[in-house]
C-alpha cells in the first residue's frame, strides 16, 4: 500500500488530488458498505439502513434533483432522517428532491443556531443575493439572477440539537456534535459502525471557509479543536461538504484532519501575537503576518485564503476599527477622491500612473489609485475602462475562487461606473 497521500489519493480514485480537490463532481460512490456518496459542488451523503435512509445535507436547491438521481442509483428507501450540517444554501435547501412521493416528511435535524440563520436570511435577502452573485459569479447584483432570494428553507428542521445528539436509525447509531467554524450553527455526524464522518464544511479540500470577506464571524480556534475531535474517531471514510470522498483510508483521514487543524492553529497564534505586539492597525498585522503555506492537495487556496482567516481572527479580537485614525470617521469617498486626484494633476496622471504599476507588477498599489479614480470619475469612459483592467488583471493573477470573483465583480462594477464602496 502506498503511503504518500498523494500517491494513495491516484491509487484510489485515479486521478490526482490536483484534479479532485474541492470542486469534485461525481457519483454515487460507495464509501462504506449501505453508505453512498455524491457531491455537485456540495456533497450529499445517504446512509441506508433497514428503517429508511439517513441523508446528511441535500446540495442547492437547482442541483439537489441531480444529486437525489445519484442516492436513488443505490436506494430506494424513503429517507428517515436528514441532518443539515449548517443552514447555507448549498446544505439546507434541496431536501424535496430526495423525498419519495408517497413517504411522511423525515424528522430534519439541525443546530439550534440555524434558525438564527434562517431569520437573517429574511431580514436581508437582496444583500444575500448580492454578496453570493459577487462570490459566486463575479458579477454585479441583478446582472443577471444566480441565487433565488431565500429565508427558511422548505423543509425547516424537526429537531434542534445544542451540543451533541446521538440517534438510531434501523439498529445504526449515529453521533452528531456541534462545532463553531464556518459557521455558528455547524453540525457534524459519525457514524461507528461505518467509520463513516460526515464534517460538513469543516472539511473542503481546501484551505478552510474561515475568511470569508463578505460573511458572519467564522471561528477557526474553535474549528481546529473540531478537527482533532473527528481525527480523534478515527474514521476511515470521509464525505466532505465539498470535494470528494476518502474511501477506507485511515490514515489520509487523520493526516488530512490533522494538518488542517495545525494550518489554522498556526493562522490565529500567529495573528493573536501580532495583535499582542503593539496592537497595530489591521491591514499592517495583514501584511507582517508569516501564513502558514502547505504542499497538501486538501490546503490549497482554491476557494478561501489564509489572509482571509486572519482578517477573521483580527475581526473577532479587535472590532471593525482599522487603527487608522482618518477611518473612524471619514469623509465621505468621492470627496476624499477628488482631493487626491486633484493633488495628482488631473485624472490622466492618474490613469498613466495606474498603467505604469500595473507594467510593474504592483497591482495592489494600482488598486488604490483605480478605487480613487473611479470614485472621483465614475461617469467616464477612460476611468471606467482603466479600472476595469486593473480588477480583471487582479482576478487573472488570483487562485482563490472568492478572490477571483470579487475582483471579478469589481470589474463589473468599474464597468458601469459603480464604485465597489
Ligand atoms: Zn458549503
Amino acid at each position: 500500500m502506498c503511503t504518500n497521500p498523494r500517491d494513495r489519493f491516484q491509487a484510489l480514485f485515479g486521478k490526482s488530488p490536483e484534479e479532485a480537490k474541492f470542486f469534485w463532481t461525481g457519483g454515487p460512490v460507495e464509501v462504506a458498505e449501505r453508505t453512498t456518496f455524491a457531491s455537485l459542488f456540495s456533497g450529499v451523503t445517504a446512509f441506508d439502513t433497514e428503517e429508511g435512509l439517513v441523508l446528511v445535507d441535500s446540495g442547492l436547491r437547482q442541483f439537489a434533483p441531480t444529486l437525489a438521481s445519484f442516492v436513488r442509483q443505490q436506494s430506494k428507501a424513503p429517507v428517515h432522517t436528514a441532518l443539515y450540517t449548517h443552514g447555507h444554501v448549498d446544505h439546507a435547501f434541496g431536501l424535496a428532491a430526495f423525498l419519495l412521493p408517497d413517504q411522511a416528511s423525515p424528522r430534519v435535524i439541525a443546530h439550534r443556531n440555524v434558525v438564527a440563520r434562517f431569520e437573517r436570511y429574511e431580514r436581508t435577502p437582496r444583500h444575500n443575493a448580492a454578496l453570493n452573485e459577487r462570490q459566486f459569479d463575479g458579477s454585479m447584483p441583478a446582472e443577471r439572477e444566480v441565487f433565488d432570494t431565500f429565508g427558511f428553507p422548505e423543509y425547516p428542521p424537526t429537531v434542534l440539537f445544542e451540543d451533541t445528539l446521538a440517534f438510531e436509525v434501523g439498529g445504526v447509531r449515529f453521533e452528531v456534535r456541534h462545532a463553531r467554524g464556518e459557521t455558528d450553527d455547524h453540525a457534524w455526524l459519525f457514524c461507528p459502525s461505518r467509520g463513516v464522518l460526515c464534517p460538513g464544511d469543516l472539511l473542503i479540500w481546501g484551505v478552510p471557509n474561515a475568511g470569508n470577506p463578505q460573511k458572519a464571524q467564522r471561528y477557526p480556534w474553535d474549528w481546529a479543536r473540531a478537527l482533532r475531535d473527528m481525527a480523534a474517531l478515527e474514521p476511515s471514510s470521509i464525505c466532505p461538504g465539498h470535494g470528494g470522498p476518502v474511501i477506507d483510508d485511515p490514515a489520509l483521514c487523520r493526516t488530512m484532519l490533522t494538518e488542517t487543524a495545525e494550518f489554522l492553529e498556526t493562522i490565529v497564534e500567529r495573528t493573536l501575537a501580532l495583535l499582542e505586539d503593539g496592537s497595530p492597525p489591521h491591514v499592517d498585522i495583514v501584511r507582517r503576518l508569516e501564513l502558514p503555506r502547505s504542499d497538501a492537495p486538501w490546503l490549497q487556496p482554491v476557494y478561501d485564503e489564509a489572509e482571509f482567516i486572519a482578517r477573521n481572527v483580527i475581526r473577532f479580537y479587535g472590532g471593525w476599527y482599522t487603527g487608522r485614525p482618518s477611518e473612524l470617521k471619514p469623509s465621505p469617498r468621492a470627496e476624499l477622491a477628488a482631493e487626491i486626484v486633484a493633488l495628482a494633476g488631473g485624472i490622466e496622471p492618474v490613469l498613466a500612473r495606474i498603467a505604469s504599476l500595473l507594467e510593474s507588477g504592483d497591482h495592489a498599489l494600482a488598486s488604490h489609485l483605480a478605487d480613487y479614480a473611479l470614485e472621483a470619475a465614475p461617469t467616464a469612459e477612460a476611468v471606467r475602462q482603466a479600472v476595469a483592467h486593473v480588477y480583471e488583471r487582479r482576478a487573472a493573477a488570483e487562485s482563490s475562487l472568492m478572490t477571483v470573483n470579487l475582483y471579478r465583480a469589481a470589474a463589473a462594477y468599474a464597468t458601469a461606473g459603480r464604485p465597489f464602496a
